[in-house]
């Protein structure tokens, strides 16, 4: 969600006239450097390579997940103050969710920042870029509840043949760790024509590949049209209030959305588990269009822990849910996000949690340390667990999962694969970069771009979570 905002902010002001200069630290921190046009800079690449290419405008996504991200946030604001005192004329913005968070105190502490735009305003920057311009003073645009997600065709991506499409915003469910639903606010669902528009958008645009995005994809609700209020006694309106009435769960904007024509690929992210249910299951096995990656956090293999965290289900449930999916889905992969450290958690909790990756295998899983986010029910809890306790309880799960990617990566050598190429490799050129349907990284030597195609090719060989191909 993070980076999509990265893009559409990327794609809004590129559009309004600056160059943008982007340069990606991972998922969770994106720096846009924008600079206005000039003659000379046709430059876009991670660093900024000359005097010359000094930008005028620097704007920093953020992400309040997880301390460890804030803090990285923290530092670099930081040496933004210095970079701003040697050019007083650079404009400083900040967007994200750090901006929900914190709202104006962060004026208050970093006074050399000039805008800050929250998760639900991207659309207004360049007109806030203009106001600082003009007025020099800070400006601000944060959350206003109601409004959805409005589509933007400028979206700069960095694939003409894979986009991102949000469903929805916000978050309903209440994790007591989690600050999700304080930054990002309630949940709301975009109406499943809309989707459905912008799907066909995209694939005229030359998109094969859509990921679809929401907190929790499967609680999707959407209305068919949204013009839920209108009745009035003219029948063509009252079908439309009737068809706004009717409810599009997550399954059946799934399917929806396969039947569109050279669209070849649809895949989603972060689902719950108490809203996977066996429609959806149903829904991804009779679409071979839908990609065949489940990403289900699971954070604990305690059930104790679980009901603090308020998942709503057993680890037992859970389990069954997963035995169901790879019973009906069997080339399904399925990824997980664990934390060890909540708060209460015990030797036993945690080795509840080892058996559970022991027993599950996932193909994949996030571990992370807890950290307390301020204004979670959760900063109510003691943060009892030593963090050198954290760290070991990290470590021993990183290995262990380590050990069972490693197992079933290598299964994978000298097998044929699909592998949709999706664009050059940015760090050796002479290589194309795609994905497997269950969403593995495959690099293969090409001359001739491939991209946008569906090849079958035979895996070679593994460097740490990325597979080598060639051609079959
Ligand atoms: N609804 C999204 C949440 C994104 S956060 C999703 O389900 O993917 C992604 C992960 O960050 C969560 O699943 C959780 O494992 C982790 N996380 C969230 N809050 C955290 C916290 N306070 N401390 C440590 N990890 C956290």
């Amino acid at each position: 969600m993070n980076a999509y905002d990265s893009q559409v902010a990327a794609g809004i002001l590129e559009k309004a006239g600056f160059q943008v200069i982007t340069e990606a630290e991972d998922n969770e921190v994106w720096r846009n450097l924008a600079r206005h046009l000039s003659p000379q800079s046709t430059h876009a690449g991670v660093e900024v390579p000359d005097e010359s290419l000094r930008p005028d405008i620097i704007l920093m996504n953020t992400c309040s997940v997880r301390e460890h991200a804030e803090e990285r946030v923290w530092g670099r604001l930081g040496m933004l103050g210095k970079e701003k005192k040697e050019n007083p004329s650079l404009v400083i913005g900040l967007m994200g969710c750090m901006v929900e968070e914190h709202r104006e105190k962060l004026f208050k502490r970093f006074p050399y920042l000039d805008l800050m735009v929250g998760t639900r305003h991207i659309k207004e920057l360049p007109e806030m870029i203009r106001q600082v311009y003009e007025t020099r003073k800070h400006v601000l645009r944060i959350k206003q509840d109601g409004i959805s997600i409005e589509y933007s065709e400028f979206t700069k991506r960095d694939s003409g043949f894979h986009a991102w499409l949000p469903i929805m915003t916000g978050c309903n469910k209440e994790c007591t760790f989690c600050v999700v639903p304080m930054t990002r606010g309630a949940e709301v669902s975009m109406p499943a024509a809309e989707v459905e528009r912008e799907a066909r958008r995209l694939v005229a645009d030359g998109v094969k590949w859509i990921t679809l995005l929401g907190q929790n994809v499967n609680s999707y609700n959407g209305g068919l049209t949204g013009n839920a209020q209108r009745t009035t006694s003219d029948p063509a309106v009252d079908r439309c209030a009737l068809n706004a009435a009717r409810e599009v769960r997550f399954a059946e904007l799934l399917e929806r959305l396969c039947a569109i024509e050279k669209l070849e690929r649809i895949s989603f992210t972060t689902s719950h588990p108490t809203d996977a249910n066996e429609e959806l299951f149903r829904v991804v096995a009779r679409n071979p269009k839908i990609g065949r990656r489940f990403h289900l956090p699971l954070q604990s293999g305690s059930d104790k822990m679980l009901k603090l965290m308020k998942r709503y289900h057993t680890y037992a449930e859970y389990k069954a849910k997963i035995d169901r999916l790879r019973e009906w889905v069997p080339d399904i992969s399925i990824t997980t996000d664990i934390i060890v450290g909540f708060s209460g958690e015990t030797e036993e909790d945690h080795q509840a949690t080892r058996r559970a990756l022991e027993e599950i295998r996932f193909d994949g899983a996030f571990i992370y340390k807890y950290s307390v986010r301020p204004g979670t029910p959760a900063s109510r809890l003691p943060d009892d667990v030593p963090f050198e306790v954290k760290s070991q309880r990290n470590h021993e799960l990183l290995t262990l999962q380590r050990g069972i990617v490693g197992e079933k990566s290598r299964e994978l050598v000298g097998k044929t694969v699909s592998v949709f190429v999706e664009k050059r490799n940015l760090e050796n050129p002479e290589e194309l970069v795609g994905r497997t349907d269950q969403d593995r990284r495959v690099v293969f030597v090409s001359r001739k771009d491939l991209s946008g195609q569906f090849l079958k090719m035979r895996i070679t060989g593994l460097h740490h979570e990325t597979f080598r191909g060639e051609l079959a």
